[in-house]
């Protein structure tokens, strides 16, 4: 067989045909590269980026950060992580974040199998032998028995097709794709496009820079305050002594976090006690609105309402013009059915004498010209126009790349009618040895802990083929047919992900239910713990 060395060149390895090759160098693929290395499988990691982080080495606009706390977005794979690792701050920015990748890379040894500047155009199943031939951009092909598409929730960014766009002079710029130089705002006339997430950090980090901030916003959106800190000495030593504690408990909570749930109900409590509450836990800050609310806030939509109002009243109290405050509360979905952003003084920038809103749904944007914006009240001209539109989440990187099984079918292609099916959202029936990794159908919540269990779960099934020496894995259609209703059924019942949104894994322009596993990391683990010990019920294998 032909040897692939000039494929794998700037890697250590240059084996005939890989044990997997993994796609994406984020949070997931960097601990699937780790967990396949360590079991001493030859394994390589690609990604088309110039450095690995994901979707934190893309999205390095002003003001990015974590809304999850530091030390729960992380890796607790080795007791050297809490020991030589640092944060600086309870939700870091994006550089630390981008450092903190690159330490686990460089500190576990995994760069020699990682080939960045490499994107992948196709996967083609090669029943023969019994492994994938994949092709990089520019025609190099590597073999590899597992392939494992890492490729997040959020790498495909959307960019609006807005009449006109190829006219306008300026600076056009996605949030999701910023320049590593930096873009020059200051004192400019910038306007910006989308207020979730991405687009209240960066207007919030911007205004008191740029000349003027004209906000286009289509909906208002639930922000709540971060109360950003640092991370004193004193709390890195606790994290430190409880690693291993703070592990457990991160595994065993629902969404990945360390945040306590709270278990009482809105009508269990007086209102007097109920106001108290919703105070504290607004002043608290991060995520805990979301995880530690009262237990039927995303269930009951009375109990959402009640939550909503004191919201709107933080807003109305923060920003000074009334009429404004109204067009910035959102009222086309109840809390949490997006992901609500956190802020750090979002609300507070409409109160600056250079800060503008202009509701899109009013004021409609008619198409862009050689010097702004035009809407259906004139056109208003900018330097800078910033894109924080959002993402095609889950498929969008997919979509790119052709993935075919030994007969043709494309994988776009057998999810078109119905949707995607899989078991576990790993295995995908009519694709041998096609593993995914933080993918459709997997957990949503504190991402470094919702796909840990699931790398974990792959790794233990390829050491199992090893050891067996199985040259496939397939999907059986039962299976993934009964996962995926497991999926939607769960889905059912929250009313939070009744919405559309990437968030509740639902779309308007698709038949999907939802894309997102809704059951938690202690049932997900349950699950595969029991497929795994059944001899993987729903998987079958062929030997070499
Ligand atoms: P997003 O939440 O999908 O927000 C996209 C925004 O663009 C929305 O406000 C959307 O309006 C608007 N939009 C899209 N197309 C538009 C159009 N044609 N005209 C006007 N407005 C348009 O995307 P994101 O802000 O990048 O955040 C995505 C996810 O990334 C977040 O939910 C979060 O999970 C993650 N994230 C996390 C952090 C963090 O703090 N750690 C920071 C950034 C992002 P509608 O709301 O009306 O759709």
């Amino acid at each position: 067989m032909e040897k692939t060395t000039e494929v794998v060149a700037g890697t250590e390895s240059s084996v005939d045909v890989l044990d997997a090759l993994v796609i994406g160098a984020g949070v997931t693929g960097i601990y699937a590269l780790y967990k396949l290395q360590e079991s001493g499988l030859n394994v390589q990691l690609v990604d088309k980026a110039g450095g690995v982080g994901g979707t934190w080495f893309w999205n390095r606009y002003p003001g990015a950060r974590f809304d999850s706390d530091s030390y729960s977005y992380a890796y607790f794979f080795s007791q050297v992580l809490a020991d030589e690792w640092k944060w600086s701050e309870h939700y870091a920015g994006q550089p630390e974040i981008e450092r903190y990748f690159n330490f686990v890379v460089d500190r576990f040894g995994l760069r020699k199998n990682i080939r960045l500047n490499t994107e992948v155009e196709s996967a083609h199943f090669d029943r023969e032998h019994s492994y994938w031939v994949v092709t990089y951009a520019g025609g190099q092909q590597v073999k590899t028995r597992f392939l494992i598409p890492a490729t997040g929730m959020l790498s495909e960014p959307i960019t609006p097709k807005f009449e006109g766009m190829e006219d306008f002079q300026g600076t056009t710029v996605l949030t999701a794709l910023w320049p590593s130089e930096g873009v020059d705002l200051k004192g400019k006339r910038v306007a910006l496009i989308g207020t979730g997430s991405s687009g209240i950090q960066v207007a919030t980090e911007i205004a008191g820079e740029v000349g003027s901030l004209t906000v286009f916003q289509r909906s208002g959106h639930w922000a709540t305050p971060l109360r950003n800190q640092a991370f004193t000495p004193e709390e890195q030593a606790t994290f430190r002594e409880q690693f291993k504690e703070l592990h457990q408990k991160r595994l065993n909570h629902f969404g990945g976090f360390f945040h306590e749930p709270e278990l009482r109900s809105t009508f269990d409590v007086s209102d007097e006690e109920r106001l108290e509450f919703y105070e504290t836990l607004y002043n608290t800050g991060g995520l805990r609105v979301l995880t530690s609310n009262f237990a039927d806030a995303g269930i009951d939509p009375k109990a959402n309402e009640l939550w909503t109002e004191f919201v709107a009243d933080k807003i109305r109290e923060r920003v000074n013009d009334k009429e404004l405050a109204d067009r910035l509360i959102p009222s086309d979905h109840p809390f949490g059915a997006h992901r609500p952003p956190k802020d750090t003084g979002y609300f507070e920038i409409y109160n600056r004498p250079n800060v503008d809103l202009v509701s899109v749904r009013e004021t409609p944007i008619k198409r862009f010209t050689a010097t702004g914006i035009e809407t259906t009240e004139g056109n208003s001209e900018f330097d800078v126009i910033i894109l924080a539109t959002g993402f095609d989440a889950w498929l969008g990187t997919l979509r790119k790349i052709d993935i075919r099984n030994e007969e043709g079918l494309g994988l776009m292609e057998s999810w078109e009618s119905d949707g995607p099916k899989t078991l576990l959202g790993v295995g995908i029936p009519q694709f041998p040895n096609l593993l995914f990794v933080g993918g459709l159908h997997s957990l949503g919540g504190n991402l470094p802990a919702c796909i840990e269990p699931q790398v974990d779960w792959v790794t233990q099934l390829i050491q199992y083929t090893k050891e067996h020496e199985y040259a496939v894995v397939e999907t059986s259609e039962d299976a993934a047919e009964e996962w995926t209703d497991h999926v939607y059924d769960l889905a059912e019942k929250g009313q939070i992900t009744h919405t559309n949104a990437w968030y509740s894994g639902r779309f308007s322009s698709s038949n999907v239910k939802t894309l997102l596993y809704f059951g938690g990391i202690p049932a997900w683990r349950e699950r595969a713990a029991a497929i795994a010990d059944s001899g993987y019920k729903g998987m079958s294998f062929v030997s070499r």
